[in-house]
């Protein structure tokens, strides 16, 4: 994947939004503008990624003279921009590093948090996807190979993501001599959420020039020639099981799906994995411990990706006048979900999938 650096990650001297330089540190780095309001989160940025199979043979590039990993081998994947759904950043990847346009077929493998040096991480999202081109090395990619499994440089790839991935796929492969290219099992879709737009950069965090527009995602500076990027905010939630019955909360007034039904859900922090995010802000939301087992599923609007896990409940109890963001918790068995139009979100697809699954009777 493509990473340059980002001029917008970490302590930058003024707010990107109007240009001010009057921004104060807030907690895990964020850090907020007086004269705006806007706050520039630090959130994990989201990378998608592309996973191209043909023949038991995956697709992989060899990068170049790039700052991160030069020279080692993954696949075509980069940062999602600000308005680009995931597949579509995969998708356009694909077609940057390796010349070919690819259809998305499905998850190809759970959401991986890549550690990254400024702290802030990376949340690499693999999408198995089908083309029937040929492949060139394009962009900063060096070479291209359709690789069989024991033709991987297995001591050369680029990510520790990139091998859990290969070693996924090959998990799930009836023939240890072929990559398998089925996709997950998981939902997948694209949700309307009802937040409001972001306010999009005008002015360097760097130098407060002014920003142009590049591609999706991403501007320059006129005057110093920095990059910037706005990417989605990642976002997990976890849905507590406990007999057969999940544990969902009632959104309070004043926020998007207010009176609806929801699993537990934020942001990612710095750093964080998908995993962690969604035991803590079930724990911080309802009080009810559980470790993120299975991956139900991942959504996204233009701004956001939410990837929804389920675990079994360990302990905790609900009392929700001590918990903020909803005003009822409540554990639902199949017979007594909410109906699909007061289910909030991504809520509609994950309760439809525990039931398929038999983890909600
Ligand atoms: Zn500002
Ligand atoms: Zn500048």
């Amino acid at each position: 994947m493509t990473i340059p650096p980002s001029s917008t990650s970490g302590d930058t001297p003024y707010c990107n939004v109007c240009g001010s330089p009057r921004l104060v540190e807030r907690y895990l780095g964020h850090q907020r503008c007086e004269a705006c309001g806007t706050t520039r989160w630090r959130n994990p940025i989201p990378v998608g990624e592309a996973v191209i199979v043909r023949d038991g043979r995956v697709l992989l590039i060899q990068r170049g003279d790039v700052e991160r990993s030069p020279g080692r081998w993954t696949v075509p994947g980069g940062f999602i921009g600000l308005g680009e759904t995931p597949p579509a950043a995969a998708a356009r990847e694909a077609s940057e590093e390796a010349g070919v346009i690819a259809r998305v077929l499905g998850l190809a493998a759970i959401p991986r948090l890549l550690p990254t040096p400024d702290g802030r991480g990376h949340i690499v999202l693999s999408f198995l996807a089908a083309t029937e081109e040929e492949a060139h090395p394009r962009d900063e990619v060096a070479t291209v190979c359709w690789c069989a499994p024991d033709e991987v440089p297995w001591d050369d790839l680029a990510f520790s993501t990139t091998e859990a991935l290969l070693r996924g796929l090959l998990a799930r492969s009836p023939d240890p001599r072929r990559f398998a290219a089925t996709a997950l099992d998981v939902a997948t879709a694209e949700v309307v959420s009802g937040r409001t737009a972001r306010p999009l950069p005008r002015f360097c965090a760097q130098c407060s020039g002014g920003l142009v527009a590049d591609t999706t995602g991403i501007w320059h500076c006129s005057r110093c020639a920095a990059w910037h990027y706005e990417n989605p905010r990642p976002t997990a939630g976890l849905l507590a099981l406990r007999d057969h019955r999940v544990l969902l909360g009632r959104r309070r007034e004043g926020v998007p799906g207010a009176g609806l039904w929801a699993a537990p859900s934020g942001h990612a922090e710095p750093g964080e994995a998908p995993e962690r995010t969604a035991a803590r802000e079930l724990a911080e939301e309802t009080g009810v411990r559980a470790t993120a087992e299975r991956l139900v599923g991942l959504f996204w609007d233009r701004e956001h990706f939410e990837a929804v896990y389920a675990g079994a409940a360990i302990e905790g109890d609900t009392r929700a006048e001590h918990r903020p963001e909803f005003t009822a918790l409540e554990w639902f068995d199949r017979a007594s979900l909410p109906p699909v139009e007061a289910l909030h979100h991504s809520a509609p697809h994950t309760t439809d999938w525990l039931v398929r699954q038999g983890l909600v009777r």
